[in-house]
């Protein structure tokens, strides 16, 4: 079969924890539907982007390099106005985001939002025709990955967490067109990445060989890696044909 692509996923930002001269910290943008998966530093970059008169941010948790985008949105709004924005998340991460990042000291206004709760295991539609299902991810504080599926595509987005092919989340997102997850470490520092809730190159290609998703890139990438082989891509090889390294804007065709 022909496969002929219908989504585009912008990457915002590719990087974790902070950025670097080439990585923005984690936000991908789905223009068609509105939805940014993540609001990392890279949410600057969204407004020449925008093709809808909303956008839906998910947010997978609250860690500062997911979120301090949010801070960024008065300008985006500025630039391309939008008539409604929602943002999605853990009840106890949304109230730790309005109570911390917009606390006047930290920022001067408050955020004219709505602010939706998201519960893992429990489906919901975004405008006409994506279907988003949220599940549970280990992480220090917890996090949430996405399965979204369209009449036409599907992709998970599955950051900040330790991967395992046993894992939960891997049936959940078996299948998918696209699969972006996390890779954070090389194989050689698999004992860091289980220390602070990442991943290391060998797991997420063992984890994403089971989910068997047509393509696999890798994302929330170590800013210390400046070459152009930030997790030692050799190590994933043998799992799986179709698995790239992200770039900060790239554009991705599933
Ligand atoms: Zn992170
Ligand atoms: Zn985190």
């Amino acid at each position: 079969m022909v496969y002929s692509a219908s989504m585009k996923l912008h990457c915002l930002g590719t990087a974790g924890y902070h950025p670097s001269e080439t990585r923005q910290t984690s936000c991908y943008f789905l223009p068609e539907s509105g939805i940014v998966l993540d609001a990392g530093s890279g949410l600057f970059r969204l407004p020449s982007l925008i093709q809808t008169d909303h956008l839906d941010i998910l947010l997978s948790h609250s860690h500062l390099d997911h979120i301090c985008g949010l801070t960024f949105l008065l300008s985006v709004l500025y630039q391309h106005p939008v008539q409604r924005v929602r943002v999605w998340g853990d009840e106890a991460k949304l109230t730790a985001i309005k109570k911390h990042l917009f606390c006047e000291s930290i920022f001067p206004v408050p955020l004219d939002v709505q602010w939706n709760r998201i519960v893992p295991g429990e489906a919901f539609s975004l405008g006409n025709d994506a279907n988003v299902v949220p599940f549970a991810l280990p992480h220090p504080g917890g996090s949430i990955g996405f399965r979204i599926d369209w009449p036409s595509a599907s992709m998970a987005y599955v950051t900040d967490t330790t991967a395992d092919p046993k894992a939960d989340y891997v049936p959940i997102a078996r299948g998918v067109d696209l699969l972006l997850h996390e890779c954070n470490f090389r194989t050689s520092q698999d004992e860091w990445a289980i220390k602070t809730g990442h991943s290391s190159t060998r797991r997420v290609a063992e984890t994403a060989a089971a989910i068997d998703a047509k393509q696999t890139w890798l994302v929330h990438l170590n800013p210390l890696e400046t070459t152009d082989d930030p997790v030692g891509i050799a190590d994933a090889k043998p799992y799986l044909s179709k698995i790239g390294v992200a770039q900060d804007l790239q554009v991705i065709d599933f």
